[in-house]
């Protein structure tokens, strides 16, 4: 039985998040990117057979099999295997790196998106936030992709301190979907973000990242 390998595709990146430049003319490396870009440009449910040439030599000989590969069930991971000679790995963490074509087997039904931020110098009073509303041909794929990715939906609440800061920094993504409405309403993330390394702090930097996502694709609208 031959190796599964285990890798993380963010390991391949620089601090831009780009292909490192030294890394770029590795087999391996390019072998798994052109894995993880075939399996993301088709929203597929089951594993099915790439274009993709084994990249094994049993005995120095090329092995005769193609890689067969698809988004595991009921996790974020990609999988692939060769059925000729049984080389397989899993994909982790490969969502928003250069090979991710955007494909996911299964997205939420989204019908409208709201996002308000500014700063408050009352907590109780959100009348002065800026506010933007993303619907219809606006509220686009990455966006939906972010939220999914992210796991949102499941993340209503409220985070930080809003006792911390004067005035308070107020973030707040509001998603009306299929299933209901999911509010996040973030105080302070600024400080709250460099100031802990808790896990319940952790899962609020996602929740930032996803909200960063959204007014990035609203500003380039
Ligand atoms: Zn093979």
């Amino acid at each position: 039985m031959a190796n599964t390998w285990i890798t993380d595709m963010t390991h391949f990146l620089d601090a831009e998040g780009r292909i490192a430049a030294q890394l770029l003319s590795r087999r391996l490396i390019h072998h798994l990117g052109s894995i993880v870009a075939a399996v993301t440009s088709e929203s597929a449910e089951t594993s099915r057979e790439l274009e993709i040439k084994c990249r094994r030599k049993p005995g120095r000989k090329p092995c005769p099999g193609t890689i067969h590969a698809g988004f595991e069930p009921g996790t974020s991971n990609i999988i692939w295997h060769c059925p000729v000679c049984g080389d397989r790995g899993l994909i982790q963490r490969w969502q928003s790196t250069p090979w991710d074509k955007g494909a996911r087997p299964e997205l939420p039904k989204i019908q409208r998106v709201t996002y308000r931020r500014g700063m408050l110098s009352d907590p109780e009073d959100l009348s002065g936030l800026e506010s933007t509303v993303l619907e219809g041909p606006a509220l686009s794929r990455e966006i939906i992709v972010a939220i999914h990715d992210n796991e949102l939906l499941g993340a209503s609440g409220n985070y930080g301190d809003p006792l911390v800061g004067d005035p308070l920094q107020y973030d707040e993504l509001i998603i009306e979907h299929t299933g209901g409405t999911t509010r996040i309403a973030l105080f302070n993330r600024a400080i709250m973000l460099f100031t802990t390394d808790d896990e319940f702090y952790k899962q609020v930097h996602r929740v930032c990242c996803a909200i960063d996502k959204v007014v990035d694709a609203t500003q380039n609208l």
